[in-house]
């Protein structure tokens, strides 16, 4: 069971997340059966699948006609037939145990010792269902999330009997269908996601039950103070008041009284007309930013980071797992574990301490883990450890945010929020201020920025929390911008979908910018009633002229890449497919060119734009005497009188 033996893909169930999961397969090259019970559910989702590969060849977001796509899914309702010489299976039939058992007890008999065996369950333990099979070693959990197709998290989880070979076998194949896999160790209830969302819902219902706080408040602190994408009610109302009710009934938890009304009235949320908000007489989720005043945000937060304890603790995941599957799987602004240690794990334990006293609920009590790092004196990033160790080993990062490489002289980096749209938000700007600035120039010969993510470079910066933020934080921000913009080598911004506000500034700081025909450029700063505040408004005037920079900056309005191009906005605008072939030959160049000489060059060019002419000259004579002793120049003249390619060492 590995990798390399994973050629043919069967998926059962042909619904919501079945036929998703079939797209994301045969998208990344699998051949994949589908298969349902009935002929009109494997054509419903065949024909969503059919719809969606349209949508996507017309956005531009997949590299080959959806026909080739299609070619590799066949349906099926003969279970026998879909499986037969399927490599991986994966189930995503409706969540009842007893169903789920029938399927695995066929599975069993239909296919042989070395197929892996997957299911979908959002809710089940993965050891009852493989109960059934002997060979239950073979059998993990691949836990796909709404909608497939958009959300990049698998979470890859084993049950009691799973082997280590099956779990990284579909850990493996997560990544090889590019979505981001996490594992979870142990089977437990909610997994790693759901575990940290429960009290996400679960504790502000309990504060409106208690009559202290209201329901926009809550919505309204938590969005707009903290940063998350949606209220908890509002999150409650859009996937539905007795789901959530379920889990907890089944969990054996209490249940607020609030959620107990609305269910007992059948008001469930969007998909009723009514919930916690009403959508037939009402505006929704009208709460406004000023509604969350007083409400108290890090009671809320305390029961996320005390479930993130008991995860880490208990060996389910590590911090970086929970980090990136609240991040992926929930569109959190940042990892709760890195929350929890800026907000200091004292703070936090203190919080679950005073409530666990004055009420005696259960669920305020710490977690060991938890006790343990602040009885260390591990209390977080001020204290130098918590759940993540900050001591300065010489090391660079760790990165939260962003993913690097540096190969051969190329520094690649990318910024690595893609459920944000790569949003720069405080912390992205600081790492990627830290990774420039202490980075050892003499390794990299040239750097390219990405984002991660097929959406977007960057979309902006993280506006969320805004309202809560000092002023002179947010005046911050430029220090990041001139780093990249003084860095000694050459910068490529690889500009693939949005590059706007505080993301355009960053592709503004490098000094090429390469891009998909499909990449939008703007500063969208002027509709907030802001300014490009990273450099924008005086970039933009020095690479586009007066006209153009202000057309962008006063109308706020995005352009298109061949516009940009044509505008000098960015050097080349090119076809998806010849994205990477493009970039590379820009790359080729620069990593093997002259260090000393591209260095000047750039220094030349960016402090002369802001001199007289006078003084520029004066700077470009003084580089040129510089250059002239040095053994690039000598090797470059050798080079070509011998006519061949220099090998510029850099000294
Ligand atoms: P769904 O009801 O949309 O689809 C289930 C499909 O399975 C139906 O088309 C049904 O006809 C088919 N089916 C029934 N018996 C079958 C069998 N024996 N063999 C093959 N197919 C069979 O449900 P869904 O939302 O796609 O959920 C499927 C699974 O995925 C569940 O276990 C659920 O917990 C899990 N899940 C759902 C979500 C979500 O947001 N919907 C997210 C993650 C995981």
């Amino acid at each position: 069971m590995s990798l390399e033996n994973i050629d043919r893909v069967a998926v059962l169930g042909a619904g919501n997340m079945g036929h998703g999961i079939t797209e994301v397969t045969a998208m990344a090259g699998y051949d994949v059966t589908m298969r349902d019970i009935k002929d009109e559910f494997v054509d419903d989702g065949y024909e969503s699948i059919e719809w969606s590969l349209r949508k996507l060849e017309e956005k531009e977001m997949i590299d080959e006609p959806a026909d080739e796509v299609l070619s590799r899914i066949e349906t099926t309702t003969d279970l026998a037939e879909a499986v037969a010489d399927a490599d991986l299976v994966i189930e995503a039939a409706p969540e009842e145990l007893d169903l789920k058992h029938d399927i695995f007890s066929d599975l069993e008999e239909y296919t042989s010792d070395d197929t892996l065996l997957a299911t979908n369950t959002s809710s089940l333990p993965i050891t009852d269902i493989a109960e059934v099979v002997d060979s239950a070693e073979r059998v993990l959990g691949l836990h796909f999330f709404n909608p497939p197709v958009k959300m990049d998290l698998v979470e890859v989880i084993y049950g009691e009997e799973t082997s280590d070979e099956a779990a990284e076998a579909g850990y493996e194949w997560v990544e090889s269908i590019d979505k981001t896999p996490i594992y979870v160790r142990k089977d437990v209830r909610g997994f790693v996601v759901n575990t940290i969302v429960g009290p996400f819902g679960g504790e502000p219902a309990w504060m409106v039950s208690e009559g202290e706080a209201t329901i926009r408040q809550a919505d309204a602190a938590m969005v707009h103070q903290r940063g998350y994408p949606m209220g908890p009610f509002e999150l409650g109302d859009l996937t539905g008041i007795d789901v959530g009710y379920h889990v907890r009934k089944e969990g054996g938890s209490p249940i607020p009284p609030i959620t107990e009304e609305k269910v007992e009235a059948g008001e469930l949320g969007q998909k009723t007309g009514k919930g916690f908000y009403d959508y037939e007489d009402g505006d929704g989720a009208d709460y406004e930013p000023g509604d969350g005043e007083g409400f108290d945000t890090l009671r809320v937060e305390a029961r996320m980071i005390n479930r993130a304890a008991y995860l880490v603790g208990e060996g389910v995941a590590k911090p970086e797992e929970v980090d990136t599957g609240v991040q992926l799987g929930l569109g959190f602004p940042e990892g709760i574990c890195r929350r929890a240690d800026k907000i200091g794990l004292d703070t936090v334990l203190e919080k679950l301490e005073t409530f666990h006293e004055e009420t005696g609920a259960e669920r305020f009590e710490p977690h060991h883990y938890l006790e343990e790092l602040v009885d260390d004196g591990d209390t977080g990033e001020d204290a130098g450890a918590g759940f993540y160790d900050y001591d300065d080993d010489g090391e660079l990062g760790p990165f939260h945010n962003l993913n690097y490489q540096l190969e051969d002289g190329l520094l690649q980096v990318e910024l690595d929020r893609p459920s944000r749209l790569n949003a720069l938000s405080a912390d992205l700007l600081a790492e990627i201020d830290d990774l420039f600035a202490s980075v050892d120039t003499d390794e990299v010969r040239c750097a390219t920025i990405e984002g991660a993510g097929d959406q977007a470079f960057s979309a902006g910066a993280d506006i969320s929390g805004f309202s809560d933020a000092d002023p002179t934080d947010l005046m911050d921000v430029t220090p990041t911008f001139e780093t990249v913009n003084d860095f000694p080598r050459p910068v490529v911004a690889k500009i693939d979908g949005f590059c706007l506000g505080g993301g355009l500034e960053l592709a503004l700081a490098c000094d090429l910018r390469i891009a998909t025909e499909r990449s939008s450029f703007g500063s969208p700063e002027i509709g907030l009633g802001l300014i490009p505040g990273g450099g924008g408004t005086q970039r933009l005037t020095r690479i586009l002229g007066e006209t153009r920079a202000k057309e962008l900056v006063f109308r706020g309005n995005h352009i298109d890449a061949d516009r940009a191009e044509d505008w000098g906005l960015i050097n080349r605008s090119v076809d998806r497919t010849e994205f990477d072939g493009t970039v590379d030959e820009f790359v080729d160049d620069l990593r093997t060119g002259p260090p000393i000489g591209l260095k000047v060059a750039k220094k030349v060019m960016n402090e002369g734009q802001d001199a007289s002419l006078d003084a520029a000259l004066a700077l470009e004579s003084q580089g040129f005497g510089l250059l002239t002793s040095t053994d690039d120049v000598l090797e470059g003249t050798v080079a070509f009188a011998e006519d061949r390619e220099p090998e510029f060492e850099g000294e």
